[in-house]
């Protein structure tokens, strides 16, 4: 079984990496019978923003990776490494005690000086070999350091020159070899700190020792650090976990590709799919694909059950496409019935635009015969919604709260029309107007009010004799969709006023008559 965990850092947003990772963590751990948790690594405590584990939480949910294990039911918690603080401590403190680290004085300016004379020396820079200032100073040095009260950091001791290559395999990549870690990395920050706290490799090796972690899957620029946290793993005595390490997730730039970017792009973060309204199952089923080539040939619901494999993983990174993502998500809204659609409309707009939610709950039936006008595509066989954000700008006229009666028989929209020859055509049209809902007869209303107002009967009449007509039938009927719509472009006319029935028809168009 593999116990997985992501290691989020709460100091932004959540970025769309984290879930990218979280879902094969997830997998995986439910493949095997294992566990996946989440552990918030927030040891960096100057970068941490408030508000940004809530944030995670809502993307995790939303995406249906949320840990098997928390705090409420899991027993190897703590689940936030700055409640682990005293865990840190007392491993450093028994690396301290028999010299796998020590007490590094040294200053921001030692350390500045140490570097440039490497550089000089064209060795490599690091805390090592003879730059290493403090590693092996006499304990009178420590002790007076001590007591004059300066500050200090906790430094594993390396196996320095010694330490030759490392091989380890890596479930994405296969074998690889570097060479092993000089550097005596900082284990404890510094004791200025008013918490003494651990950086990310010793929280790393200790937490997942301890919180029985198997596998470690993370974003690949950890690729370079797997050389020193072998070597605290097994200065710990520790059995080490088994690495994947994933490519980043990519982004058009131009003709180049970079890697998506909290600081670049909104797209990197989870929020920003989250408030536009992307169903979960699309992106599931789209970032899965990214993962695994294979996933983005099965059609959605077989995509979601299969397995993700490490192994099939690419080693360069994924390109995340939006306008692909949009397609993945339309054809998957297209395949839900209207009364589902509006479900998930209503939930995404209880957050994210209240006006709607509470103009489409007013009138839930019209707002149904509405989506089958679309899904049915009889004049219009678009896919429309991409996203729940997509619902106000396609069928937001709909719904008497949020329509905008056109009044002025001069409105441009209408196309220019005298405002008389407007009126008089409206008032005709509505004259008699049933709500016909054979497409032909009903437009036939339309030509009879439009013949008696002198329009002519074909674009192309009116076209070889302008000054003969006021315009053609074209004309007449873009009056009656501006009024039923408030738009140049709408679904067939005829299924407009039959879904929004014949009183609300008479009004809109007799908006212009008073
Ligand atoms: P920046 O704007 O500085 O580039 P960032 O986008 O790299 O920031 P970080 O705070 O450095 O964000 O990383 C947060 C987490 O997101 C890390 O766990 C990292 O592995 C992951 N991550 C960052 N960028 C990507 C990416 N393009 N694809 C997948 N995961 C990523
Ligand atoms: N906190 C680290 C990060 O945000 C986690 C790396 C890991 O998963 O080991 O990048």
């Amino acid at each position: 079984a593999m116990v997985t965990r992501l290691g989020p850092s709460p100091t932004g947003f959540a970025h769309l990496g984290g879930v990218y990772v979280a879902m094969l963590d997830k997998d995986l751990a439910r493949q095997t019978g294992g566990v996946y948790f989440v552990r918030v690594e927030d040891t960096d405590t100057a970068r941490t923003v408030e508000g940004a584990t809530a944030q995670f939480d809502a993307a995790f949910s939303y995406f249906g990776v949320t840990a098997d294990e928390t705090e409420q039911n899991g027993a190897y918690g703590p689940y936030t490494q700055s409640a682990r603080e005293r865990i840190y401590l007392s491993y450093a403190r028994e690396f301290l005690r028999d010299g796998r680290a020590y007490l590094c004085f040294a200053t921001k300016e030692e350390l500045a000086a140490a570097a440039d004379e490497q550089r000089a020396a064209k060795v490599p820079t690091g805390y090592h070999g003879r730059w290493a200032l403090w590693r092996d100073a006499p304990a009178e040095r420590v002790r007076a350091a001590l007591a004059a009260g300066r500050p200090y950091v906790v430094r594993f001791r390396s196996p320095g020159e010694e330490a030759g290559r490392v091989t380890f395999t890596d479930l994405v990549r296969g074998e690889l070899s570097a060479d092993a870690n000089r550097n005596d990395v900082v284990i404890l920050k510094s004791s200025d700190n008013p918490t003494r706290l651990p950086t990310y490799h010793f929280a790393h090796v200790v937490d997942d020792h301890l919180m029985r972690v198997t596998h470690v899957i993370r974003g690949d620029e950890w690729l370079s650090s797997v050389p020193v946290h072998l070597q605290l793993f097994a200065a710990a005595g520790f059995e080490p976990v088994a690495y994947a390490h994933i490519a980043p997730l990519l982004k058009q730039d131009g003709s180049a590709k970079r890697k998506l970017s909290k600081r670049k792009d909104p797209e990197a973060s989870v929020e920003f799919f989250i408030a536009a309204g992307y169903p979960a199952p699309a992106m599931l089923y789209y970032l899965r694909g990214l993962i695994n080539g294979r996933l983005a040939e099965l059609p959605l619901e077989q995509a979601l059950r299969e397995p993700l494999r490490l192994s099939e993983a690419g080693v360069s990174g994924a390109l995340v496409d939006l306008v692909k993502l949009e397609d993945i998500s339309a054809d998957h809204i297209a395949t839900m019935a209207s009364p589902a659609v509006l479900d998930e409309v209503l939930a995404w707009a209880d957050t994210h635009d209240t006006e709607l939610a509470a103009a489409a709950r007013a009138e839930p039936e019209l707002a149904v015969r509405a989506l089958d006008i679309e899904r049915a595509g009889v004049d219009n066989p678009r896919k429309d919604l991409r996203k729940w954000s997509d619902f106000r700008p396609v069928y937001g006229y709909f719904f008497t709260a949020l329509f905008e009666a056109v009044t002025d028989p001069a409105d441009g929209r209408l196309g220019g029309l005298a405002p008389e020859v407007t009126r008089a055509l409206c008032a005709d049209f509505l004259a008699g107007y049933q709500d016909l809902t054979d497409g032909d007869a009903w437009f036939g209303q339309i030509r009879a009010a439009a013949a008696a107002n002198g329009f002519a009967s074909s674009p192309k009449e009116y076209k070889a004799n302008k000054d003969a007509y006021p315009g053609s039938i074209r004309e007449a009927s873009q009056v009656i969709r501006v009024l039923l719509t408030g738009s140049t472009r709408s679904p067939g006319l005829h299924l407009v006023a039959n879904a929004l029935g014949e009183a609300e028809t008479r009004r809109r168009v007799g908006a212009v008559l008073d």
